[in-house]
């Protein structure tokens, strides 16, 4: 499959599973265009589409987190910035993703 193809696919299948999830695709449509290929491309070099946003390291429990959409694992800390780390899934509320704030779980208000 090619890696366009691909990303199609991967468009298809989170679709419902972050519409659960209260998230969307972000409507800043070039970047969901670019962070789609660079999953189809780490997919169709490790058979996972990992994200593209987060370092994976030798702990193939820890790389689990960051199967795409890992909205589940990190719940809290997205919901509190109303985007995923990469910014490819944002609240459904959202309209424009330029005014959400980035900050790492460690910054979140207790
Ligand atoms: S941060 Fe976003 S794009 Fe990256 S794996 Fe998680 S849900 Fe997917």
């Amino acid at each position: 499959m090619s890696i366009q193809a691909r990303k199609t696919a991967l468009r298809f299948l989170f679709e419902p599973v972050i519409d659960k999830l209260g998230y969307k695709f972000t409507p800043a449509k070039e970047d969901a265009d670019f962070l789609l290929e660079q999953e189809a491309i780490i997919e169709a070099e490790t058979g996972i589409p990992y994200c593209p946003c987060q370092a994976r390291t030798r702990d193939r429990a820890e790389n689990m987190r960051m199967v795409c959409p890992c909205i589940p694992f990190h719940r809290a800390h997205y919901d509190a910035m109303r985007r995923c780390w990469c910014g490819l899934f944002v609240h459904k509320d959202v309209t424009d993703p330029d005014k959400l704030r980035q900050f790492p779980e460690a910054k979140m208000k207790k």
